[in-house]
């Protein structure tokens, strides 16, 4: 099982600073759909630097009851699958930029998750479909489009927990609802952590919020009690 436990987690920049994270609680139990909302500042990206250990700590973190520190990093990344808000495409093909956690992938494999994703008729609106190139020296790929590339390869990762990043920051309506559905569908049977500053729509993907304030979760609840405030 793949519970995720942050006790008193404490993250500063350098000796001098504030604590960014100053004593942050935190359980996601395999299985569980949580919002991370707080304004900006508040540290949701300090946690999650901390989580896929970017950043040394104080406190403890604990996956699956192993202490974070006694997981090496790539084992941390192919536990925790995170769709970052600019997903980082290499100078290769999609295929190349997709199969990026598994080297060994088949192509029936590679369609299924293309599915998933709801990125099939933009591959097929690729001029050279999965070969298409991508990268740097590539066509232009759309910032929707990135993050459904990166769910894709999250799906293949098959990490029992997915963090999502301001997955809807600065799409279009109808952008972020083709997100959704991907979102939906990556989430099944997974552990998921969406952090945001303004949850929004992001409602229907989770059960529950936990707001994050000065470096600390200060309230957990479901999250229609959350919604009935606004
Ligand atoms: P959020 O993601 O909620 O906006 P952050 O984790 O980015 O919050 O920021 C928490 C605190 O840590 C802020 O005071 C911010 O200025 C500081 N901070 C974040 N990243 C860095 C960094 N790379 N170097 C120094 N301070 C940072
Ligand atoms: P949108 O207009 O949909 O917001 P952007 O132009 O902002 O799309 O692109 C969003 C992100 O997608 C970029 O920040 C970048 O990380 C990534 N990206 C876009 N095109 C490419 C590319 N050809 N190669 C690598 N990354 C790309």
């Amino acid at each position: 099982h793949f519970d995720l436990s942050i006790r008193q987690l404490r993250l500063r920049y350098n000796e001098t600073a504030s604590w960014a994270l100053d004593g942050v609680n935190l359980d996601l139990p395999q299985g569980a759909r949580l919002a991370l909302v707080g304004p900006s500042g508040a540290g949701k990206s300090s946690l999650m630097g901390a989580l896929l250990r970017f950043y040394p700590f104080e406190g403890r973190i604990a996956l699956g009851g192993i202490p974070l520190e006694n997981l090496g990093g790539d084992e941390v990344r192919s536990h925790i699958a995170v769709v970052e808000q600019q997903p980082y495409l290499f100078d290769a093909s999609l295929r190349e930029n997709l199969k990026l956690g598994r080297p060994d992938v088949t192509d029936e494999e590679l369609r299924t998750v293309i599915t998933q994703a709801r990125l099939d008729s933009y591959v097929d609106s690729l001029p050279h479909g999965l070969d298409t190139w991508v990268g740097e020296n590539g066509i232009r790929v759309s910032g929707g489009e990135a993050r459904r590339i990166a769910i894709a390869r999250a799906l293949l990762m098959d990490a029992p927990i997915l963090i999502l990043d301001e997955p809807t920051e600065g799409l279009d309506a109808v952008t972020a609802n083709e997100l959704y559905d991907s979102i939906a569908v990556a989430a099944r049977g997974r552990s998921l952590l969406v952090i945001t500053h303004r949850l929004g729509k992001l409602c229907s993907l989770v059960d529950e919020v936990a707001v994050m304030r000065d470096g600390r979760v200060v309230e957990r609840l479901p999250v229609e009690a959350y919604r009935s405030r606004f």
